[in-house]
């Protein structure tokens, strides 16, 4: 029995991460639950779960959990504070790292130095400070299992090979909702029409990330941490079916890769259970009805997020948590309306092309950068704001 938390619990990746739980009750027990402000969900997951902690991003809706949960035997917590101390909970093993944004990084560090393992969902805190991750990770002998579809093929696809035989990573990327729309029209895309994603259904952040490949580029910069590859050997391929899920190249040029529908329950529960695979009673992937499988080159010209993971890379220090901050800001004022959808990329780059990047000497300089950032995006978007 594997004692859990989940950081994030009311999201997509939250819900499919109970969902295995629920399927497999003898494997699994939760111990500690987090979500942001949806305290709705959260009473429901206390009640079905029996959590011993569970914690609010923000206060208030914590205050309406109590209400909700009086009676009921559960520690409620709140704030970052409240984050911190479900992710360290002493009777956990494991946490699933599923917040969204930069706001993962502090409570998932905190899992890290308190020895949990960690299922990593959240991609940005990767991008925002990876190898300070992977060195906490090592000095406190835990691992970071990956959940990201992509980086669970790779991980799958290098077990029982060596790193030094690895000539390259391919990550593959559906190209998101908006890959067939022609230059001249992007700039009228509706946050709706950017939200309807061909493959996968997923929180609304990371939808239109896929929808500008920005999501692909902060992929990148996690596959250089998860890996410690350099992003000249991780190339990107567009792969509109989201069958193959990513791709090693070896030395020899053998390909290995995993296949599978898309489904998140898969990379969730190999990240949950590792190296075991539990029976999961979902449809097999049949490769006569998918019958062919595309693949094309990233358009760089109508997509330049992708481009800007890779410059950050190159630049490094603080680089990409700038552009991570630069884009969650940029996102959202695109979601409630307020700028264009070709403004997220201008807006990453004019926040990239001010930052003047330091070495990430600590989880501060990395918070300090965001914080920068996000002030800097800020201001791009009010000089457009409509
Ligand atoms: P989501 O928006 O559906 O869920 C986010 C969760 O984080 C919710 O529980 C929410 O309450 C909580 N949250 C939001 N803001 C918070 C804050 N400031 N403080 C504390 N908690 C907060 O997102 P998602 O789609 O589940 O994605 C979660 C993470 O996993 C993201 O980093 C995403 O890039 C990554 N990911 C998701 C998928 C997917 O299929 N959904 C696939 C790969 C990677
Ligand atoms: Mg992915």
């Amino acid at each position: 029995m594997k004692s859990i938390v989940i950081l994030g619990s009311t999201g997509s990746i939250g819900t499919s991460t109970l969902d295995i739980v629920e399927r497999f009750p003898d494997e699994f027990r939760v111990v500690g639950l987090t979500a942001g402000n949806n305290d709705a969900t959260l009473e429901a997951q206390v009640r079905r779960f029996k959590p011993r902690a569970v914690a609010m991003a923000n206060e208030l809706a914590a205050a309406r959990l109590r209400q909700r949960c009086s009676g009921l035997s559960v520690e409620i917590l709140s704030g970052q504070e409240g984050l911190i101390q479900v992710a360290s909970l002493p009777e956990a093993e494991l946490v699933m790292s599923a917040i969204v944004g930069g706001a993962g990084l502090v409570p998932t560090l905190a899992a890290i130095r308190s020895k949990k393992h960690i299922a990593l969902a959240n991609k940005e805190p990767m991008v925002m400070a990876g190898k300070l991750m992977q060195e906490e990770a090592k000095s406190h002998g835990v691992r970071i299992f990956p959940v990201d579809s992509e980086h669970s093929a790779i991980f799958q696809s290098l077990e029982g090979h060596r790193i030094k035989d690895v000539r390259r990573l391919i990550l593959t990327a559906s190209g998101g909702a908006l890959w067939d729309i022609p230059k001249e029209q992007l700039q009228d895309v509706t946050p709706e029409r950017a939200l309807q994603h061909p493959n996968w259904k997923m929180g609304a952040k990371i939808t239109i990330d896929s929808a500008t490949l920005m999501n692909k580029g902060l992929e990148v910069v996690e596959a250089r941490w998860l890996f410690d590859i350099s992003e000249s050997r991780i190339d990107v391929l567009i792969h509109r079916e989201s069958i193959i899920h990513s791709l090693v190249e070896y030395e020899d040029r053998s390909m290995i890769s995993q296949l599978g529908l898309p489904d998140m329950r898969t990379p969730i529960s190999y990240a949950m259970r590792y190296p075991d695979r539990l029976p999961l009673d979902l449809p097999s992937l049949d490769l006569t009805e998918v019958g062919k499988l595309t693949f094309c080159k990233p358009d760089h010209d109508r997509f330049p997020c992708l481009g800007l993971g890779y410059e950050s890379l190159r630049i490094g220090g603080t680089m990409p948590a700038a552009m991570n901050a630069a884009n969650e800001i940029a996102v959202e004022a695109f979601l409630q309306g307020g700028i264009r959808f070709t403004d997220i990329s201008d807006i990453i780059q004019s926040t990239m092309q001010a930052h003047s990047p330091r070495d990430v000497t600590s989880v501060d300089v990395a918070l300090e950068a965001d914080r920068w950032a996000r002030e800097k995006a800020d201001s791009l978007v009010h000089a457009l704001a409509r």
